[in-house]
């Protein structure tokens, strides 16, 4: 008899949740994909039936983000930790600066990157409110001989994320967008470069999305490691070497399955209505619940609380962990809770989650 399945409520930060539908259909083809008798990871990449998959996975992402001509979609393997260094040694030219947004660790991390290659500046920063909220639109400046602007579009750990972007002007604007990519449209023609490590939004772990536009593309310095400059991964579409095969098999997948959703404004609007069972449930919950993020700077991916007592929200992870609820638990290095609700994690997760909040506070006051 086979045993009846039953899905985790999957919270987890990254790598966290894909769909089932996602799942079921890389189950059916890992013996026999579309006839051949293997398994994606056991072709060729220079095979035809993988090229095929390759470039679906890529037309997708122009597809679904609406990118303009003049942009280059690779896959780089790394994770987005390895973006935060190529990105300075690719274009942080000698007598330039490079500019960083301070939004939690992860631009913290980026920035330090950056420094190994030359000069940096911070445009604005959060960090002396813990990086409640993301900076105001007005008043930024920048600094003469900028090489580029750096962002973290979404900052995973502290629960904030740009609502909308800064105009940047002829400076190349660049974002790690690897916790909210494909969870709302947004327009790519502001950026020169996006990077995002697939394992939040986009499929596992192993790949890291890069696009980038053609113009920066040729300000790349020269002297570089072949398998550290983005040049060799636009001229040989993502296949110098053996790419991340299963990975990017997988996005194709994924982003089929966001298609079918009906897009990135359908996927949006669930998104919205997902966070707010959450936030409402914070909101209303006359101080029991305390948010992290200021409301103008909310993430709709993660969402990040305290409980009011530092024993209550001991009592709140326990059992929270008993009831089937994933990786709720905050980063190591804030504490807390956080609830990450990414493209894959279903309406009904997060209608439990609030059941359970709105009860525990009522056994608990
Ligand atoms: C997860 C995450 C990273 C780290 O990604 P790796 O692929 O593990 O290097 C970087 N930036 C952001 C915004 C993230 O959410």
């Amino acid at each position: 008899m086979k045993k009846e399945l039953i899905r985790a409520h999957n919270f987890n930060a990254g790598p966290s949740a894909l769909p089932l539908a996602v799942l079921e259909k890389a189950q059916e083809e890992l013996l026999d994909l579309q006839g051949t008798g293997m398994s994606v990871m056991e072709m060729s990449h220079r095979s035809k039936e993988y090229d095929a998959l390759h470039n679906k996975a890529i037309s997708l992402i122009k597809e679904l983000l609406n990118i303009p001509e003049d942009y280059e979609v690779l896959f780089i393997q790394g994770g987005a930790s390895l973006q935060f260094s190529m990105v300075p040694m690719n274009f942080l030219a000698e007598g330039k600066k490079a500019g960083y947004f301070m939004t939690g660790s992860w631009s913290s991390k980026a920035l330090a990157e950056a420094k190994v290659f030359g000069d940096t500046y911070e445009i604005a920063s959060s960090k002396a409110s813990n990086y409640k909220y993301i900076p105001a639109l007005e008043d930024l400046e920048y600094q003469k001989d900028t090489a580029y602007v750096h962002l973290t579009s979404n900052n995973t750990i502290f629960g904030t994320q740009w609502q909308d972007f800064p105009d940047t002007g002829d400076i190349p604007l660049i974002a790690d967008m690897s916790s909210d990519i494909m969870s709302k449209p947004f327009d790519v023609s502001k950026f020169s470069l996006i990077y995002a490590g697939a394992q939040k939004n986009l499929g596992p772990s192993g790949v890291t999305l890069v696009i980038i536009k053609k113009s920066l593309l040729e300000q790349e310095k020269a002297n570089l490691p072949t398998m550290l400059r983005y040049s060799t991964f636009a001229e040989n579409n993502s296949l110098y070497n053996t790419p991340p095969t299963f990975g990017i098999y997988m996005i194709g997948l994924v982003l089929e399955w966001v298609k079918d959703q009906g897009g990135l404004e359908k996927i949006y609007q669930k998104n919205q209505e997902k966070a707010a069972l959450i936030y409402d449930v914070i909101d209303n919950s006359n101080g029991f619940y305390v948010g992290h993020a200021e409301k103008n700077s909310r993430s709709l991916m993660n969402i990040t609380f305290r409980v009011k007592d530092e024993e209550l929200e001991k009592k709140f992870l326990a059992e929270g962990k008993a009831r089937g609820f994933i990786g709720i638990n905050g980063h190591r290095s804030v504490g807390g809770c956080r609830v990450s609700a990414y493209n894959a994690v279903p309406y009904e997760s997060c209608l439990a989650l609030k059941e359970f909040m709105v009860e525990f506070q009522k056994n608990n006051s």
